[in-house]
């Protein structure tokens, strides 16, 4: 396991210079770099450990779908809208966001109170898993200023290309 507050070091000193190299991805990486991340991606979720970060559900904020609201609501055992009102507000975009951050369903231990439930932006973040990489290598590269599993990741691939 790496070291997380090395990684947050690391993050904050080199962050700007890897931003600058990899808003150069587009113009010279492969097309398809799908096969490449989806392995980055599995190498660093083994090396860093989520638990000791949580920096996503204490700093970001998910959008949450109607859906989500509806399985949330459900586990929880309580009305739909008395969950919006409870947790919830609409941002500029129509989508749901939690009223407060860090996430009010995040326990001291890190762990996720409704894990099972959890909105599914919550689920696909840091999306290094997805397919079509090159669609969102801008907010991949936003997404390294909170994820150390992002900034692995870009570092890992702009050094292997030379970017
Ligand atoms: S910010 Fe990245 S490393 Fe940290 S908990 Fe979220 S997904 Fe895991
Ligand atoms: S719902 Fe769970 S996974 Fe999503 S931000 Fe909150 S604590 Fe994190």
């Amino acid at each position: 396991m790496f070291s997380l507050q090395s990684i947050q070091f690391q993050q904050e000193k080199q962050y700007s210079e890897v931003q600058a190299k990899i808003k150069k991805l587009k113009q010279k990486a492969p097309k398809n770099l799908d096969a490449e991340i989806h392995s980055l991606h599995e190498k660093y979720f083994e090396k860093i450990d989520c638990l000791e970060c949580a920096d996503c559900c204490k700093t970001l904020g998910p959008g949450v779908k109607d859906v989500d609201i509806a399985r949330l609501a459900k586990y929880l055992k309580i009305r739909p809208v008395q969950l919006v009102e409870q947790y919830f507000k609409l941002d500029s975009d129509g989508d749901y966001i939690f009223r407060e951050s860090p996430c009010p369903f995040l326990l001291p231990d890190n762990y996720c109170s409704v894990y099972e439930v959890r909105p599914i932006a919550c689920r696909e973040y840091p999306h290094t898993d997805r397919k079509k990489f090159e669609q969102i290598y801008k907010l991949t590269v936003k997404n390294a200023e909170t994820c150390p599993i992002v900034y692995e990741v870009l570092v890992e691939l702009s050094e292997k290309h030379h970017f």
